[in-house]
This record gives C-alpha cells, structure tokens and sequence, in this order.
C-alpha cells in the first residue's frame, strides 16, 4: 500500500520515532508546529476518522494512552498539550492513515484556525 505512515511504520521510510509496540508507533512531525510535536499512529492502515468501527475502538483508545505516556516522559503532563485528529479536507487531513497530534510545550490558542 502506497501510504506514508504505513511506511514509516514499517521501518520503509525512516522516522524519529519516540514510540513503538505491537499496535502503536509514535514518532516526531517532520514539520513541528509546537516544541514538541508527536505524532500517534495505529500500524494498521485506518485512512480517516470516517473509517472506525466497532473493532476498531480499542486501538484508538490505545493511541490516546500512548499520547498520555509520551506526555509524562516529555514531563508535559502538568503544564498541558493538545491532542488533534483531522478529518479529510474541511480537518486538514493531508496523510490518510490516522494519526493523533501531540502539541505540547507551549500554551496552545483557541478556536483552532
Ligand atoms: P495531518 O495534516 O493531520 O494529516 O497531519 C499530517 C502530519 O504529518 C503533518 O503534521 C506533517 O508535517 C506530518 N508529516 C508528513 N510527512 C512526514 C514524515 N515523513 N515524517 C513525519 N511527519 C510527517
Ligand atoms: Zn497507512
């Protein structure tokens, strides 16, 4: 499958990665929007948010705790972070394999833009 994040997954493109286990891999964003910038994927190829289902819920909680460990290990956790997923073209989608955003180590604004 012509995907990036199933590429960087699977050892084929190489990525900072700051993460992995048998479901999970986490690593940084190339083009980081904040001091710390992870992003939190499932190894298997889910394309947009529109996409999950009934087997797919646990693996996404799964990402959520991941997000939340890496926030403890960057010592984030107290101040705070912002955890996004984007959703096709109106989200900001532009890689279509889900991945959770991990923004941290700055105060983040609010509404997003
Ligand atoms: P999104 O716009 O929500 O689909 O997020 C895709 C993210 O992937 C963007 O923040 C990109 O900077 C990031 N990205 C694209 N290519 C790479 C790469 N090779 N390694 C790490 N992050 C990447
Ligand atoms: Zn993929």
């Amino acid at each position: 499958m012509d995907c990036l994040f199933c590429k960087i997954a699977g050892g084929d493109i190489p990525g900072d990665i700051v993460h992995q286990d048998d479901e999970v891999v986490a690593f940084r964003d190339i083009a980081p929007q904040a001091p710390h910038h992870i992003v939190i994927i499932p190894r298997r190829h889910i394309a947009t948010v529109n996409d999950l289902d009934e087997a797919s819920h646990a693996l996404v909680g799964r990402l959520f705790l991941v997000a939340r460990n890496i926030a403890a290990e960057l010592g984030v956790a107290e101040d705070g972070y912002r955890l996004v997923m984007n959703c096709n073209s109106h989200g900001g989608q532009t890689v279509f394999h889900i991945h959770l955003h991990l923004l941290a180590g700055r105060a983040m604004g609010w509404p997003p833009g």
